[in-house]
């Protein structure tokens, strides 16, 4: 029987542990402080938005939102985040992609400091974890490690596949499993005979944004799948990159959509603004 991997539960933990540090900072004068950013009003990114100012709520971080129009120029978001770069207050700031078409995102990204980079996705942050160095990492991949790490799934030496290479999943999840010792193989829209290769996988992580693509001829008897795709499928029912029910009973261990990543991201950005306050 296969290991249903609860990231709702540890998803719980975390915030609950990161609860008792922020009180802890609380009571030595220190306040944690994320800003949000929003621009326009993309349905999905008010829901993201929304669910990051609870999970704010739940640890006890103040979170500080900017709601601004679509015809926000690019200059004028670059004044508020440099404002916000500036401000002594402000542990992390957040500005929720997409942004509208003439905003270019990579400069927008650029403009917020490293310091405060809580979403990991800052050129200098991801230069560090690719060198080894301290600094933000990405939420999702790093939601992926403390999934693997917290049911005692042993990384190093293991022979992973990761499916995808964006910047805010798959590369920096290759990077963090080297950094754990496993031996890592990146697979994206080019990659030649993609079952023969996932099916050599010890842990396959999958994040190629197409619905229930990886059934069992993907994977190896015994694998270790981590599924960060979302989607709905025709009956409008949430599902992940992998077709679960077609995998179950060949894996070891195997993280549900919704209730596996999904959660995770969202603890792992409250636990990046709280470093970000430990380290001032
Ligand atoms: P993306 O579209 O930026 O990247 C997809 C990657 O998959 C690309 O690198 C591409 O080369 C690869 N790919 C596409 N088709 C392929 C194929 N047929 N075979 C092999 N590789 C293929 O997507 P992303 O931003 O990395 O997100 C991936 C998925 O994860 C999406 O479903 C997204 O919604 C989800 N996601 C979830 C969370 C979360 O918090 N759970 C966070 C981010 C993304």
């Amino acid at each position: 029987m296969a290991t249903i991997i609860d990231g709702k539960e540890i998803s719980k933990q975390i915030k609950d542990e990161l609860r008792e540090k922020v009180s802890n900072l609380k009571q030595k004068g220190i306040e944690v402080t994320l800003c949000v950013i929003q621009v326009g009003d993309d349905p999905a990114s008010t829901i993201y938005v929304r669910n990051k100012q609870k999970a704010c709520e739940y640890i006890g971080i103040k979170s500080q939102s900017y709601k601004l129009p679509e015809s926000t120029t690019e200059a004028e978001l670059l004044e508020i985040v440099e404002e916000l770069n500036q401000s002594e207050n402000v542990n992390g700031i957040l500005v929720q992609m997409p942004l509208p078409k003439h905003i270019n995102e990579d400069k927008i990204i650029e403009a917020i400091s490293p310091d405060k980079d809580v979403d990991g996705f800052h050129p200098q942050s991801v230069g560090r974890l690719s060198i080894g160095q301290r600094g933000f990492i990405s939420c999702t991949p790093a939601g992926v490690i403390e999934l693997l790490k917290r049911y005692n799934i042993p990384i190093e030496g293991k022979e992973c596949v990761v499916i995808g290479r964006s910047n805010i999943v798959g590369k920096p999840m290759a990077m963090l499993m080297l950094r754990e010792n496993a031996t890592v193989t990146v697979c994206h829209s080019r990659t030649k005979d993609l079952a023969k290769i996932s099916s050599r996988a010890d842990i396959l992580i999958v994040a190629i944004g197409k619905a229930e693509f990886v059934t069992r001829e993907f994977v190896k008897e015994g694998a270790v799948v981590i599924d960060v795709g979302i989607h709905r499928n025709e009956n409008n029912k949430l599902c992940g990159d992998v077709d679960f029910d077609n995998v179950v009973d060949k894996v070891s261990a195997i993280t549900p959509v919704p209730g596996g990543v999904g959660p995770m991201t969202i603890a792992m950005l409250m636990y990046n603004c709280v470093e970000s306050a430990m380290s001032k």
